[in-house]
This record gives structure tokens, C-alpha cells and sequence, in this order.
């Protein structure tokens, strides 16, 4: 891959990892504010409707979390494989990942055959 192209690539894995960890520390923040509400002594926590309601919603918080940290963590290996010099190289296969793919997912390991197989 030619350096420009590498250069636009992991610039655009960086503002991806900032807005990441500006959700991931919104988002926390939020769960710990439930997490809060739920164990606090307010009027309404004695309800078990609105009890239901709040860990299900925790619930959902809980699971984008989840998945922002594994999309974080797939973006620093990408810019850890960008600084190796192995970023664009499916690590299947070893042969060069489509770019239509990585525009798509900048993050992925896989060139789209592999993809298909080990689900990256
Ligand atoms: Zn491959």
C-alpha cells in the first residue's frame, strides 16, 4: 500500500478510536448513573415495574459497551499493524485486503474471502 493511502487510512482509524473513546466514556458514565439509581434509596425504586424497565435499559448500555471496546481494541491493533507495516494484509491468506473492504472496515484482519470463513 502507498503511504498516502496508508496515511488516510490510519487517520481515519484515529478519529474512529476518539469518537470511540468519547462513547465508551459517555456511556459508562451513564451505566454508572443506572447502576446508581437502581441501588439508591429514590422513591420509584421500590417499583418493580420501573426496576424491570432500568436493567433491561442497563442491559442494552451494557452490551453497546461491550461492543464499542471490542471495535476500540480491533482499531488499536489496526494502527499497531499500520506502525509493523503489516496493516492492508489479510492474516490469513497473507495476500492484500480489497480496498472496497477496508473503506468499509478499516479495522478488519481479513481480505473479504477469509472474512466470510472467520467471521472478520
Ligand atoms: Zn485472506
Amino acid at each position: 500500500m502507498d503511504p498516502a493511502e496508508l496515511e488516510h487510512f490510519r487517520r481515519l482509524l484515529q478519529e474512529e478510536r476518539e469518537r470511540l473513546l468519547k462513547a465508551i466514556a459517555a456511556h459508562s458514565e451513564e451505566l454508572k448513573k443506572m447502576t446508581a439509581d437502581e441501588t439508591g434509596d429514590k422513591v420509584y425504586s421500590d417499583h418493580m415495574a420501573d426496576m424491570a424497565l432500568l436493567s433491561r435499559m442497563k442491559e442494552r448500555k451494557a452490551g453497546v459497551l461491550q461492543k464499542e471496546w471490542r471495535e476500540l481494541k480491533e482499531i488499536e491493533d489496526a494502527l499497531t499493524r499500520i506502525k509493523q507495516g503489516t496493516y492492508g494484509i489479510c492474516q490469513r491468506c497473507g495476500n492484500p485486503i480489497e480496498r472496497e473492504r477496508l473503506k468499509i472496515i478499516p479495522y478488519t484482519r481479513f481480505c473479504s474471502a477469509c472474512g466470510r470463513t472467520a467471521g472478520g
